[in-house]
């Protein structure tokens, strides 16, 4: 059976029950037979085709839906979050100034000063937001650009503590380090960097630990092949559904909102792509709301 001078069957022919010969009516039955079966094959095997195509556009369109349904919820969050985040430290900001502009405080230099210091901490604040959504989409672009150079994480880890422990205090937070002492391989990377990550790891310990105790520590392998950095908390937890999700851009638990509103939800997305430029690994855990949560960095050291 010939389709388009392809092969694609074979009629086999026993011996007639009679014994009698074929004959060319027989023959030409038969040509006619396999013209017909070429075609219905042929027909065949282009439907279960066309039917296998079918299926995986179906895959491809279902898979496309989804990472554009994801894309417009991270737009979403992204317009939700920015709005308050920036709208709150700009209504302080013209607040304040106003009521300075107008002269209603000329004669009180007290509450001016202490006007225009919360107008400068909005500022801050402001800053901080945009350097955030500046970093994160840098870094989706793929332009982060980094310096590599042998980099001793404890001295890093030390003046981090060192600098928070006046945040910590004014939060009842006890910071305590574990094993600083111990001696600590150095890593290829780009120290400002990795000290944002580090930095980054502590900051949201502190954020979201209403009280209790935030431990930082360090640790190498045996063969002295990796060091990590650990920051473990008392905090109010992850939801074990939640924690795959707060690495995302703009991703938020609900829990957060209430200890810190002034978060973005960008911090762990970039930490997580500096810790990846690095080849490390980053990894969060917690045994659910209100158990505390602990995450820790894990980084290849130089040999
Ligand atoms: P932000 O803190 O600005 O919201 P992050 O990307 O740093 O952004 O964190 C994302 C979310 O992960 C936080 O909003 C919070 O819900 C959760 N999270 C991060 N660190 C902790 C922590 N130490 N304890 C509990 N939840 C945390």
């Amino acid at each position: 059976i010939i389709h388009l001078e392809t092969l694609i069957g074979i009629i086999g022919l026993a011996r007639k029950n009679n014994n009698d010969a074929y004959t060319k009516n027989d023959i030409s039955l038969l040509e006619t037979v396999s013209h017909q079966a070429a075609i219905a094959i042929s027909n065949g095997l282009l439907y279960r085709k066309l039917n296998s195509l079918n299926l995986n556009l179906k895959k491809k369109v279902n898979e496309q839906t989804r990472h554009l349904n994801d894309l417009l919820k991270i737009k979403d969050e992204f317009v939700k979050i920015t709005s308050h985040q920036l709208r709150t430290p700009t209504t302080i900001i013209k607040g304040m100034l106003s009521m300075i502009l107008e002269g209603s405080l000329n004669n009180d230099a007290a509450k001016k000063k202490q006007y225009l210091d919360q107008a400068y901490t909005s500022v801050l604040n402001l800053e901080r937001i945009i350097h955030g959504i500046l970093g994160a989409s840098d870094m989706t672009a793929g332009k982060l650009l980094m310096t590599f150079e042998p980099v001793d994480i404890k001295e890093i880890a030390e003046k981090l503590v060192a600098e928070r422990g006046h945040l910590a205090a004014n939060k009842a937070i006890t910071l305590v380090t574990k094993d600083f002492d111990l001696p600590l391989p150095k890593i290829s990377a780009d120290k400002l960097k990795i000290r944002e990550a580090m930095a980054n790891l502590i900051d949201n310990a502190i954020n979201y630990t209403p009280k209790g105790e935030v431990c930082v520590s360090l640790h190498s392998s045996q063969d002295n092949s990796w060091v990590s950095f650990c920051v473990k908390d008392t905090g109010i937890g992850i939801k074990p559904e939640e924690k795959a999700k707060i690495f995302r851009k703009f991703t938020r638990t609900e829990q957060s909102t209430m200890v810190n509103p002034n978060g973005t939800g960008l911090g762990l997305y970039i930490v997580q792509q500096i810790v990846d430029a690095h080849h490390g690994r980053i990894e969060a855990e917690s045994q659910g709301e209100n158990t505390g949560s602990s995450f820790k960095i894990t980084l290849p050291a130089i040999k």
